[in-house]
């Protein structure tokens, strides 16, 4: 499952090249060409899909097991003492490429990287409903 016109189903088939670090039959991780850090890459499944909603489980499985390992080697080749994962779905969240991608940053002290987290507060009353709202939808 590929779309012609996207820049990550054409990594996969070679026809756009990238700094590969890992692939199998189902998911490919390499080297983000505008890179947050050094070492910041991205793992992505070889098949299109837009958003994490639309794929298999398994499938997801397959993107996230390869997570550990990759980190493993970020930290050792990077020496970052932290580092985020970070997967995005749609614009409004920040998705670039409608191919899902899970992106492995570095982080470093004072590395000028960061995020709003204007965290607010859980109403409890609220809180039932969603509840309710979201298990009756999965
Ligand atoms: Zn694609």
């Amino acid at each position: 499952m590929t779309e012609p016109d996207c820049i990550f189903c054409r990594i996969v088939a070679g026809e756009i090249p990238c700094h590969r670090l890992y692939e199998d039959d189902r998911v490919l991780a390499f080297l983000d060409i505008g890179p947050l850090s050094e070492g910041h890459c991205l793992i992505i499944p070889n098949a299109h899909y837009a958003t994490i909603d639309q794929m298999p489980g398994d499938l997801v499985a397959a993107c996230t097991s390869l997570i550990p390992r990759l980190s493993k080697a970020l930290i050792a080749v990077t020496n970052a003492p932290g580092w985020n994962v970070l997967q995005n779905n749609g614009a409004v969240a920040g998705q670039a490429v409608d191919h899902v991608h899970f992106h492995l940053i570095p982080r470093h002290g004072g590395d000028g990287l960061g995020y709003r987290w204007p965290a607010g507060k859980l109403d409890t009353d609220r809180a039932t409903e969603l509840v309710a709202a979201i298990q009756a939808e999965l």
